[in-house]
């Protein structure tokens, strides 16, 4: 999208159908939304929102909702989502996820993408890592009891920390991989522009998908 449209679609970015202007109105009622039962799934910083579109035209039956929290990020993904034509599993909100908890109840999501989140690599803003304990124990919140946590990164470092954050909330590691491309998990991977993007500069990609404890 060249410059002069993402202005032109920041200051329209309400005339998007997919962007949910109060999503705080649909806590504990997203099925009204969806006009089903379907599971819900969510990505948490889903930049240009590849992965999410990609994942929504695959899995009819799942209902998918993207979290960003820049606007003009947003507006690309919502411009690709409306070239994709009719899309009703997919939505999205302009939404920090330290305020999840505004828009989910408890036990309303089925399972949340974290891909390739912001490293925050200075040891002083570990608090900010979307896979902090602080962030973990509100995703435990809004999960279903068997719901779960998935997070794919190039950073190695970040990879550790969450782990360890994961550790110490005594979460369920069920699958756990350094390089994803190179396990069997690849055959249902779908691929994020980030990963593309670090996966063509050699990179490998780590993954964990994780569950709570009761
Ligand atoms: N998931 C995409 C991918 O893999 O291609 C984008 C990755 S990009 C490195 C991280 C994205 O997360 C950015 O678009 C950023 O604006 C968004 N983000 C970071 N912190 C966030 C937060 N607290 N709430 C919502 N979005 C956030």
């Amino acid at each position: 999208m060249r410059l002069r449209n993402v202005k032109r679609a920041f200051n329209r970015i309400n005339d998007y159908e997919k962007l949910i202007a109060n999503p705080m109105e649909y806590k504990g009622r997203w099925h009204t939304y969806f006009n089903n039962d379907n599971p819900i799934h969510i990505e948490i910083g889903m930049g240009r929102g590849r992965f999410l579109i990609d994942k929504a035209k695959k899995n009819p039956t799942i209902n998918y909702i993207g979290f960003e929290k820049f606007t003009v990020v947003l507006v690309k993904s919502l411009e690709k989502i409306k070239e994709e034509g009719q899309m009703d599993n997919l939505c999205v909100v302009r939404y920090d996820a330290q305020d999840i908890l505004e828009l989910f109840d408890e036990n309303e999501v089925a399972k949340v993408y974290l891909n390739f989140s912001d490293p925050w690599p200075k040891e002083r803003h570990y608090k900010r890592r979307l896979t902090y304990r602080d962030f973990l124990n509100k995703y435990k919140i809004i999960l279903k009891p068997e719901g779960l946590l998935c997070f794919k990164t190039d950073n190695e470092a970040l990879f550790d920390f969450s782990l360890e954050e994961m550790n110490t909330l005594d979460m369920h590691i069920l699958r756990e991989t350094r390089n994803l491309h190179a396990s069997p998990w690849v055959q249902d991977n779908i691929m994020t522009e980030y990963e593309e993007k670090f996966t063509k500069e050699g990179m490998t990609i780590n993954m964990v998908e994780a569950r709570y404890s009761s």
